[in-house]
């Protein structure tokens, strides 16, 4: 662990469970943390998994990594407040689901000579605020880490480090690069789901059928996902527009060309998409990053 004190920006579900990983594998680090309001404040003090500041002044200004952890849209302002607080020789990092934008934005505040390593933990849950965090959250997923030529390789090589040092694996990756990627596997997916769940609010409205109380698994995989932040999700999109608007033509073509095999009951097409597709699901769970268990390991029905 290369670093001493550790200062959080935003005390949400990323936040708190980065505290949690940090206390329950290294004891004696220091954890500062920092939240607008002050409800979110009361909240984390009382679970107890850092130093809660009512100041972002007095949350950064010993700490060797200041993480920020607020949504991607709210990092400029954050940055901003924090940026004439930072001790000499601290990184900074944040956990951003959008990394260009992001780049482009604290590259224009940090003060000259403070290194910024841009980060993205590819783990979370539909749930947000400090009472969602868990230590476990980050034990084998990635950390994607997208540093630019600015960004000194020492800083990059500690916030490597750290990440691992929480148990999640890390890869380098350029910044646009990461942005299609996740457009793909959790943007582009997340829209799809709210999509569809508005799509069935709508119908149920519609029709007064009992969407609720009859909704099947595959439905309720769907509200899972639709349930996440909107802020976040919308801050989201915002941000990686070109990419998210990329991947949804993609989508577009292949719904398309699934409406035309059902429409020609064309079965060898439809049956071969759904073999490629389940083939997706098996490795990602021979990759480690999800459960072979029935539904998700989810107990019920
Ligand atoms: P969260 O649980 O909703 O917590 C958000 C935190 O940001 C809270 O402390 C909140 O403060 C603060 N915040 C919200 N709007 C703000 C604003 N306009 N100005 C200043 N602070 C503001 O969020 P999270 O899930 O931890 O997400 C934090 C970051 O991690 C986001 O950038 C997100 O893209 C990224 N991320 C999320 C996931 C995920 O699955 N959730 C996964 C990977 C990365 P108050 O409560 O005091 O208002």
């Amino acid at each position: 662990m290369p670093f001493k004190h550790v200062a959080l920006l935003g005390l949400g579900l990323i936040a708190s469970s980065i505290a949690l990983a940090l206390r329950e594998r290294f004891p004696e680090i220091k954890i500062t943390g920092f939240s607008r309001s002050e409800k979110t404040r009361k909240k984390a003090k009382k679970i107890g998994f850092c130093q809660v500041h009512d100041t972002v002044a007095n949350c950064v200004s010993e700490a060797d990594l200041v993480i920020i952890c607020v949504p991607v849209g709210a990092m400029k302002d954050t940055m901003r407040i924090a940026a004439p607080h930072l001790a000499k020789g601290v990184v900074v990092s944040d956990v951003g689901s959008v990394k260009s934008s992001v780049i482009k934005t604290i590259n224009t505040i940090i003060p000259k000579g403070i290194p910024f390593v841009p980060a993205h933990p590819i783990a979370g849950t539909e749930n947000s605020g400090p009472e969602a965090g868990f230590s476990t959250l980050f034990n084998g997923r990635w950390c994607i880490l997208t540093p630019t030529t600015q960004t000194p390789i020492e800083a990059t090589k500690k916030v490597k480090e750290f990440w691992e040092s929480l148990g999640a694996q890390v890869k380098e990756m350029d910044a646009n690069h990461h942005d299609l990627v996740l457009s793909v596997t959790s943007h582009a997916p997340h829209l799809i789901a709210f999509t569809m769940v508005g799509v069935a609010d709508e119908f149920s409205k519609v029709t007064k059928s009992e969407v609720i109380n009859y909704s099947a698994a595959g439905f309720r995989d769907f509200t899972r996902l639709a349930a996440s932040d909107p802020i976040m999700w919308r801050d989201i999109f915002i941000n990686n527009k070109d990419a998210a608007l990329e991947i949804l033509g993609r989508f577009t073509e292949e719904l398309f060309a699934l409406q035309s095999a059902i429409r020609r009951k064309d079965s060898k097409f439809l049956q071969e998409y759904f073999e490629r597709t389940r083939k997706v699901r098996r490795s990602i769970i021979e990759a480690g990053q999800d459960t072979p268990k029935e539904n998700f390991g989810r107990e019920g029905r």
